[in-house]
């Protein structure tokens, strides 16, 4: 737990040397904790040193570790692939929804999220690379598809989050998440009250923050390598 508290403190530090490297607000971007496979040990050490959002991808998974550390009263972002059969959980028990892609879904998300509760914060997940095995929105459909999930009455829409091709280079890398930053800003531009662009991983930070990253999803880089 040691090795937790270490890597949370010098990841902290490089990204605030990166946000000076690139001439960006020191609190221009906040970190989402990704604690996939991570027992709930492992996030409450992580939580003991100040970190507040985490980010699940399994909705059995996580469901338990929420109800655990409830207490803490965590900020819980999912990000993992929906089913339409989990909805109603997700709807109740997570905070924000960083994986929206499909209307039926936002719709339903809207539609079973309680009504004590503030609206709860969606990001559409856009295809950067246009992959045809990954998920997301193809970047010329995103406008319209956030003009439709902006209209629903429980969702908040966001911005939007995108998961680029691996690629093993910065320049790569970049080109990428520079792609992605330009969706968002021309959803801006047409009037969409955006504010969040999730981009960037254990492996491709840097090139997030030099791009305009205003959230971090990191793993690996807090936790460890995932026993696979
Ligand atoms: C697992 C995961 C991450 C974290 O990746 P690391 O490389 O471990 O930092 C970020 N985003 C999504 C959507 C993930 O599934």
């Amino acid at each position: 737990m040691q090795k937790i508290r270490d890597n949370l403190s010098q990841l902290r530090q490089k990204i605030q040397q990166l946000l000076q490297k690139y001439q960006r607000d020191p609190a221009a971007v906040v970190l989402l904790a990704v604690s996939k496979t991570q027992s709930v040990a492992a996030i409450e050490t992580a939580v003991l040193q100040g970190q507040y959002r985490f980010g699940e991808n399994y909705l059995q998974e996580a469901l338990p570790k929420i109800q655990a550390l409830k207490a803490y009263q965590l900020q819980w972002h999912f990000i993992g692939r929906i089913q339409s059969n989990k909805i109603k959980d997700i709807a109740e028990n997570f905070a924000w929804v960083q994986s929206v892609y499909q209307l039926k879904h936002a719709q339903r998300l809207s539609q079973q999220r309680p009504a004590g509760l503030l609206p709860l914060n969606v990001t559409v997940q856009i295809n950067i690379d246009r992959e045809p095995q990954k998920a997301g929105i193809m970047p010329e459909d995103a406008l319209n598809f956030a003009q439709e999930v902006v209209k629903l009455p429980n969702l908040r829409l966001r911005g939007l989050m995108g998961l680029p091709a691996a690629h093993p280079d910065f320049m790569a890398q970049q080109q990428s998440f520079k792609a992605l930053h330009a969706v968002y800003q021309r959803l801006k531009e047409q009037g969409l009250p955006l504010d969040t662009l999730s981009m960037g991983m254990s492996d491709d930070m840097e090139a997030a923050i030099a791009q305009g990253t205003t959230l971090l999803r990191i793993g690996t880089a807090i936790f460890g390598q995932r026993d696979p």
